[in-house]
């Protein structure tokens, strides 16, 4: 695998690492790969590792202009597609898609395809996407992440090489996750609770202040909810929404670089696709940091019902552990349980298009009530 590579950030996945260096190296690579396994497993950025193998000059050497690009998601020739509709792939989406790897790739020779969730493909965005998939054209690669290989329909499946990911420990996402960001073992676990456990996730979470503060906001509010009343909830989740989106801005200056970088490459040409591809993000990553002040609130909640039990090893906010001990001291296991469903109700609401802020209200209030009368 040479010296330094960009396979050596990758954790707990090793066999993975060396099966795809190996196809790089004899330049055996498949036009279609299937990667299955549980969230947090690494699936993603090891399809961007593979990526900057594919791409790099220097068999992905992870340090380089193109590496970097392809790591942080902003290399023109490497995209990532997400189902944009609310729980799956609209047929347009894929139409899109099957006119698009036709064209030539940007800046180098290959056009790298990142589907994330191919479990939720239905089956007619699977029928549109079945003849790409079989003969993409030379220049391109598709790479399909989903959570089980059941639950991608068949004939994607049997179309694709299959790469199957393991899912790292708890224990083993935290002392990694310590290890190679110089966080404590406690910081470590409260951004795994905060990401879903993904590790790459944390690895950002950690090195993001305004999405720390927006932990803090979160905490801070779960904390004093108790002595709200109907003006301050309004106001904490107004709150709230505005620190979700204030990490957004460390994005904007990222992509602001990648247009910089872009307009000495091909001139001003190709902006609106790059344009597009740039609010698509943006929107992503807004709903990638709700989704975290919720996993915050669940972590919470679950901490305050461990505590209550008197389990305190696995306590997952050890920084506001005060804060729990004085709910859970008083809280019941089927008040915790109302108030965890009320976090899983706004998850849904959003998923179906509810705005974060209803949504967020609506919680509030309902984890208020729990709150003032814990029986
Ligand atoms: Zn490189």
């Amino acid at each position: 695998m040479g010296n330094r590579s960009v396979w050596d950030d990758l954790v707990g996945q090793s066999r993975v690492a060396e099966y795809l260096a190996a196809a790089v190296r004899r330049g055996a690579i498949s036009h279609a790969y299937l990667f299955t396994g549980p969230a947090g497993a690494g699936k993603k950025s090891t399809a961007r590792a593979f990526a900057c193998a594919i791409i790099c000059a220097d068999d992905g050497c992870g340090t380089c202009a193109e590496c970097r690009r392809i790591k942080r998601g902003l290399h023109p020739d490497v995209r990532n597609v997400a189902p944009e509709g609310a729980a799956t792939y609209m047929v347009e989406q894929i139409r899109e898609i099957i006119h698009d790897v036709n064209l030539a790739p940007v800046e180098g020779e290959r056009t790298i395809y990142i589907l994330e969730a191919a479990d939720s493909f239905n089956e007619s965005a699977a029928n549109a996407f079945l003849k790409t998939l079989e003969e993409p054209p030379d220049h391109v690669i598709i790479v399909l992440l989903a959570t089980t290989y059941e639950a991608v329909p068949p004939t994607i499946a049997s179309r694709c090489q299959v790469v199957r990911f393991r899912r790292l420990s708890p224990h083993d996402a935290t002392r990694l996750l310590a290890e190679r960001t110089g966080a404590s073992e406690a910081e470590a676990t409260a951004a795994l609770a905060a990401t879903g456990g993904v590790l790459a996730r944390a690895t950002e979470f950690l090195d993001s202040v305004p999405r720390r503060l927006a932990r803090d906001h979160m905490l801070g509010t779960l904390k004093d909810l108790s002595v709200y009343d109907e003006h301050d909830v309004l106001m904490a989740a107004r709150r709230l929404l505005a620190a979700v989106k204030a990490p957004l801005d460390e994005l904007k200056a990222l992509q602001a670089e990648e247009v910089r970088e872009r307009v000495d490459f091909v001139g001003k040409s190709g902006g609106k696709a790059l344009e597009d591809r740039h609010k698509r993000q943006l929107t992503a990553r807004e709903r990638e940091g709700v989704t975290e002040v919720l996993n915050i609130a669940e972590s919470w909640l679950r901490d305050c019902l461990v505590l209550s039990q008197g389990v305190g090893d696995l306590v997952a906010n050890r920084d506001v552990a005060d804060a729990m001990e004085e709910v859970a001291a008083v809280i019941t296991p089927a008040a915790a349980t109302r108030a965890l469903a009320a976090v899983k109700q706004a998850r849904r609401r959003i998923s179906y298009n509810v705005s974060p802020q209803l949504a967020i209200e609506a919680m509030l209030f309902d984890i208020r009530e729990v709150l003032t009368c814990p029986r």
